[in-house]
């Protein structure tokens, strides 16, 4: 378990440290309070390691047919 943090309602909480389609990356987790998708572990840091979650956000969006 690692902590998280919601990019959508700013909520932290704990959730499965997994990776992301074999990246390096932790798959993100659905967050418990608002339900977004758009969580990322809450070390990460920097515009770079963000612009990669943007990316798996969207993927996670186009998957669900939201394209909020
Ligand atoms: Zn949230």
């Amino acid at each position: 378990m690692i902590k998280f943090v919601c990019d959508d309602c700013g909520h932290k909480f704990e959730g499965m440290d997994c990776e992301y389609c074999a990246s390096v990356y932790t798959a993100p987790v659905k967050c418990p309070k608002c339900g977004s998708w758009h969580t990322m572990p809450s070390g990460i840091k920097g515009f770079f390691k963000r612009k990669i979650y943007n990316m798996i956000w969207e993927s996670i969006d186009e998957r669900q047919g939201n394209t909020e």
